[in-house]
């Protein structure tokens, strides 16, 4: 970080350190996954470890994660402009995802009306717009991944809502594909001989500028609990050809915020939080395209 120009304070006694310069903020904790960028909650693949006085963070971790955040221009080559968009409302038919019983609501309609709403403000901003359903209509997850690719979208967007048998658990995560020979959020334990890479890796340091552009327009036009940019193997990020995410917008099992999501205000906010996130990502594309 130092040789990027982000000085860092002392580590604290606890094993915490703070690396910032004017434009960054990084806040490490000896032992953790976890981080804050500007304030922003994302997980490493591997913990920082404290050595000689400072936290080391892994070579895995700084060319998939910390370099495509804070350096996007070595990446250009990799740059993608955004044009067309693929919007996959998760769930569909027979599978209804997550379900609140009081309200009678179910995952698959509610992922639906909002990846519609994206759409028409995506659309409405000059992005071409490809939806993976349109009503309620049941597609396997790998399918999902080749209908983005034959599409030849730039981009594809995955929604959903979350539960939890904690009815206390709540709040917005993201997902980005985890990189090859790292655990993904939440695994101690696999093996990492076995992790080897998905097409998803292509995209690696573009999918996390991408998580943490969306990611941090939810949890600023939300403001509901930060869970998160996390790191998943989900079908439809491993098989995805193009930078991907996929959004846990809230929880259907939290009786507050389930009745929220449950009122289509809020379901326009969801869409245009995550539309400004996206914008935030094309621009970012964009600024590292060559002047012509
Ligand atoms: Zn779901």
């Amino acid at each position: 970080m130092r040789s990027w120009g982000i000085p860092a304070e002392r580590m604290s006694v606890e094993g915490a350190q703070t690396f910032a310069n004017v434009w960054n903020s990084l806040e490490l904790q000896h032992d953790s996954r976890e981080f804050r960028f500007n304030g922003l909650r994302v997980f490493m693949g591997d913990g920082a470890k404290a050595y000689g006085g400072e936290l080391w963070v892994s070579r895995i971790d700084v060319e998939k994660l910390f370099r495509p955040l804070l350096r996007q221009r070595e990446f250009e080559a990799e740059a993608r402009p955004v044009r067309r968009i693929m919007i996959d409302a998760g769930h569909g038919g027979q599978d209804r995802g997550t379900y609140s019983d009081p309200l009678a609501l179910s995952e698959k309609e509610i992922a639906l009306d909002v990846a519609l709403r994206l759409g028409a403000i995506l659309a409405q901003q000059g992005f071409e717009i490809r939806q993976i359903r349109e009503d309620d209509t049941f597609f396997e997850k790998g399918q999902r991944a080749v209908m983005a690719q034959l599409e030849e979208a730039d981009l594809f967007v995955s929604i959903h809502f979350n539960a939890a048998g904690n009815p206390n658990a709540q709040g917005t995560e993201t997902y980005v594909l985890t990189p090859a020979r790292q655990r993904s959020t939440g695994d101690a334990a696999t093996p990492i001989a076995g992790l080897g890479p998905e097409s998803g890796n292509d995209t690696d340091p573009w999918n996390a500028v991408l998580g943490a552009e969306v990611h941090r327009a939810l949890i600023d036009r939300l403001g509901t609990v930060d869970r998160g940019l996390k790191r998943a193997r989900f079908a439809v990020l491993r098989l995805a050809k193009m930078p991907a995410i996929l959004i846990e917008a809230g929880f259907l099992s939290h009786e507050e915020e389930a009745r929220e999501i449950a009122s289509p205000h809020r379901r326009g906010e969801i869409a245009e939080a995550i539309a400004n996130g996206i914008v935030a990502y094309a621009n970012q594309v964009q600024a590292v395209q060559p002047k012509s």
